[in-house]
């Protein structure tokens, strides 16, 4: 047993714990959860606690479907909404195959490998992001068939008495009791449409809030009666919902990315981390924008990144370096806004800091920037820019990570095969569904 470890058997005993949910994540980030009583915890520190794996998603064969859970000690928290007496707590796990070694299907470990990698080249990670969502009545549609926000509000609005303002309060604080802290939160541009953002930490680490994030939005919109999307576009005539995330590695105390009279105060290495994300990108779009769905939001409007460039302060780039203060060095970092917030945050960020650590390897060379408004432009002006597009639909985003060495090589071959899969089987159902759109426009007509 090490510290960790005996802090957590002996706050179960203190604080009475009922139950220690172990969590773990599938390929396509959903959150998976045993309950543990609080007597089996020491055995499964000590030998990881079976479970059969075959009916998880991407997670095991069936001739390997024994696997373990070995909890991490360091993630362990109290759930706040489940009360304080006799209180439900939770620790991350990481899966380990029968002989103890990490499993090839964990996201999680997916994630761990940059991050040593990032560590072999001398830096820390650390991500922020901006996560949007939906607030919906119900999780029914309404007599046309459409979703119900709570509200009409807008970007910013102060809603006095609202749904959505009383909804943050709560989440915020819920968020907060369980260690995750929050840097703002407010309405977006969509009616019902909110977003919170989350203090930065290294990206092991929000990983794994954004998988607590999920599941506390989810359940203090169920107190209150309504519903929490993170569909990444629930309504043809309103944004979807991104997770922009902000990037930055660190050497030591030393921001990487900070360099003082260079263009927008952009080092070397930040350069080349940008270069290696945007070259990737297309490769990676399966990962960051996974479902039929989020292609509607690539393309839809709504402020959302459709072509890959990179600018300052420019909203329609697929990687914005934000501005700051000269005297903020630590605070450079770049955000990606293609990832929507549905991705899996395990393997979509391994796969954008993977391809950022490519950049720097190989010292990758960055273009220029735009800061032409890409939404306004015409295709010949976007082509004449040289401005390429990102994959129109997950059919396309597919094909190309198919042929993508570096993202086999980060998500290993195992849950590369597995996330293909699982994603080509989406594509086709839906590629044989008849949709209201085609009703609506031919049955009548033809
Ligand atoms: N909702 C937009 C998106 O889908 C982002 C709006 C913003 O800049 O915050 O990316
Ligand atoms: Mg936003
Ligand atoms: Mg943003």
């Amino acid at each position: 047993m090490n510290r960790q470890q005996d802090f957590v058997l002996r706050t179960i005993e203190e604080r009475d714990v009922r139950f220690v949910r172990l969590w773990f994540t599938d390929v396509v980030g959903s959150l998976k959860s045993v309950a543990l009583a609080p007597a089996e915890v020491e055995g499964a520190f000590r030998e990881g606690l079976g479970f059969d794996g075959s009916s998880i998603e991407g997670l095991s064969r069936i001739f390997e479907s024994d696997m373990l859970l070995q909890p991490d000690a360091s993630t362990f928290q109290l759930l706040p909404w489940r009360g304080n007496i006799e209180p439900t707590s939770r620790m991350f796990c990481d899966i380990l195959t029968p002989d103890g070694e990490p499993s090839m299907a964990d996201p999680r470990h997916v994630l761990k490998r940059q991050v040593e990698e990032a560590a072999d080249m001398g830096f820390t990670c650390y991500t922020h992001p901006e996560v949007e969502f939906y607030l919906l009545r119900s999780d029914e549609m309404d007599a046309n068939g459409h979703p119900q926000p709570v509200d009409s509000a807008s970007y910013f609005d102060h809603v006095p008495g609202g749904i959505a303002q009383d909804f943050r309060r709560k989440a915020v604080t819920s968020l907060e009791e369980v260690g995750i802290s929050v840097e703002f939160s407010h309405h977006e541009s969509g009616p019902g449409q909110n977003e919170i953002d989350l203090r930065y930490a290294d990206v092991l680490a929000t990983a794994d809030n954004l998988m607590t994030f999920r599941t506390i939005i989810k359940e203090v919109a169920l107190l209150q009666g309504i519903y929490a999307t993170f569909m990444p576009k629930p309504f043809s005539h309103h944004p979807g919902s991104g997770m922009h995330t902000h990037f930055s590695l660190f050497e030591g105390e030393r921001n990487a990315f900070f360099e003082g009279g260079r263009e927008y105060q952009l080092s070397t290495t930040a350069r080349q981390f940008i270069a290696g994300v945007l070259t990737h990108a297309p490769e990676f779009t399966a990962v960051t924008n996974q479902f039929v769905n989020s292609y509607k939001r690539l393309w839809g409007g709504g402020e959302a990144p459709s072509h890959i460039s990179w600018g300052h302060n420019n909203r329609s780039a697929l990687v914005r370096v934000p501005l700051y203060k000269p005297e903020k060095g630590q605070s450079a970092r770049v955000e990606y806004r293609g990832i929507d917030s549905a991705a899996n945050p395990y393997l979509a960020y391994a796969c954008i800091l993977g391809a950022g650590l490519k950049g720097i390897r190989e010292r990758y060379d960055l273009g220029d920037p735009t800061e032409e408004d890409i939404f306004s432009l015409t295709s010949r002006e976007r082509r004449v820019l040289g401005l390429d597009p990102l994959p129109s639909t997950l059919h396309e985003a597919i094909n190309v990570m198919e042929n993508s060495e570096l993202v086999a090589d980060i998500l290993g071959e195992w849950v590369f095969d597995a996330f293909l899969r699982n994603k080509r089987a989406e594509w086709d159902e839906y590629r044989q569904d008849i949709s209201p759109f085609e009703l609506r426009r031919y049955l009548g007509m033809l």
